[in-house]
């Protein structure tokens, strides 16, 4: 790709953009001047989608008026309202339909997963997962591990980068798996890691993984909406995910998990259960069916009812992806958004800033982290004086994520113009 470092060249760029008029589907903040904040945080807390507010309107008044009757209403009834998110997320995900489920939250469905795939043996005990990786995650997996009488230190194995290094090659992880692979029984990755931005390599993870017998899942938290994924053919056993980052379904919207087919029309694996992964058919006889029948789908882990408030912005978020024609279109525009920004923080020079998300545009998603050498804690006042939303970890790790629906060209090239003017 051809940058330029003109401000008419983003202009060009954005007129050029078949996917501009999106941002005019989203609330986009204002900043003090009244004007709309540069916002770079979609990897944190995606932004409304304007149609999100009919549809929860929808169903505040459905139950004004029906009460206990929505559940069985017309048009999308309450009772099986999670059906409505199923083919928009399997396409998403590069899943079949009866491969994924919404439901609970994230850390909640990795607890959940964990219960079915992390059995282990006196043998082969050990969790395979990358460091650093989100703390949430990190919890439940060690937590998990204790909840089996292990002790972490023994069952966990961790996959850091290299000395030096900020990202893992895709070799190492590969040669840590076959190190362990007698005593492994899960490997459990980061689809794109939430600090570096680097997005792994599932398919070649869930080949080695298998290749040694083990179970391998994955955490799409930043990956979904963001990066093209195909579960199925990757032939991934499980993932989770949630909505509230680059899916902008709203704060704790409800989250994903993907089980794949083999997995998930097996009703005999062991499961932590409640009355909605039941059958339906049976689901209602309460009392009278005391025996749990999976659902022989993903489904069948389902435990309870549909949070429907935290559902219908998601319904109103996926149509906009739909909308947009997928992932392919929007990985398009997000990959020539991301290489844009790249370039221009490399006009800016490599004494100040050093991007330590990967260069290759394979293996990172629309956000770059940007580490910067100087008063780091100043340049994030003068970030946030010029109006940019983004976010900092310590020390000084600036992580913007600029998304194909709602962020500009131009936007890009404002963000860049404040970093260069840094002392
Ligand atoms: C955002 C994020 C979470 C947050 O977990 P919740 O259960 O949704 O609060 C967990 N893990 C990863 C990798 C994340 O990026």
């Amino acid at each position: 790709m051809h940058f330029s470092a003109d401000e008419d060249f983003a202009l060009q760029l954005d007129a050029e953009d078949p996917l501009r008029d999106f941002r005019e589907k989203f609330c986009l903040p204002l900043g003090k001047d009244g004007k709309p904040l540069i916002y770079f945080a979609g990897n944190s807390l995606g932004l409304m989608p304007k149609s999100a507010r009919a549809i929860v309107e929808e169903e505040l008044d459905n139950w004004a008026t029906l009460g206990v009757d929505a559940h069985n209403a017309t048009g999308t009834p309450w009772y099986t309202y999670h059906e409505a998110l199923r083919e928009p997320t399997a396409r998403l995900v590069g899943a079949k339909p009866l491969e994924v489920i919404c439901m609970n939250s994230l850390t909640v469905n990795l607890h959940l997963m964990m219960a079915t795939f992390y059995r282990p043996t006196k043998s082969r005990f050990k969790i395979l997962m990358e460091e650093p990786a989100f703390p949430s995650d990190t919890y439940a997996i060690k937590t998990q591990i204790a909840h089996h009488g292990l002790a972490p230190r023994d069952a966990l194995v961790l996959a850091r980068p290299s000395n030096g290094e900020f990202t893992i090659q895709t070799e190492d992880i590969v040669d840590l798996i076959e190190k362990h692979a007698d005593q492994l029984a899960v490997v459990m990755f980061a689809g794109v890691n939430f600090f570096t931005g680097q997005l792994f390599d599932i398919k070649r993870i869930t080949a080695a993984a298998q290749a040694g017998g083990i179970v391998v899942g994955f955490d799409l938290a930043h990956a979904v909406g963001n990066a093209p994924l195909k579960l199925h053919d990757w032939n991934v056993d499980f993932a989770v995910w949630c909505s509230y980052k680059y899916l902008n379904a709203g704060p704790g919207a409800v989250a994903g998990a993907f089980v794949h087919e083999r997995h998930a029309t097996n009703t005999k694996l062991p499961r932590f259960a409640g009355w909605f992964g039941n059958d339906p058919n049976t689901r209602f006889r309460l009392h009278l069916e005391p025996e749990f029948i999976p659902v022989a789908s993903a489904d069948g882990w389902q435990i309870s009812n549909p949070p429907i408030f935290s559902m219908a912005p998601l319904r109103a978020s996926l149509a906009v992806f739909d909308e947009a024609g997928g992932m392919e279109p929007l990985r398009a525009k997000s990959t020539r958004l991301t290489s844009y920004l790249e370039f221009l923080l490399t006009e800016i020079g490599s004494k100040k800033f050093t991007v330590i998300t990967p260069r290759n545009p394979d293996e990172r998603g629309c956000q770059l982290s940007i580490l910067a050498h100087e008063h780091p804690k100043e340049l994030l006042r003068e970030l946030e004086t010029a109006g940019v939303k983004c976010d900092f970890r310590e020390p000084n790790v600036i992580r913007v994520a600029p998304t194909p629906l709602y962020n500009t060209f131009h936007e890009v090239w404002r963000f860049t113009r404040t970093l260069a003017q840094h002392q």
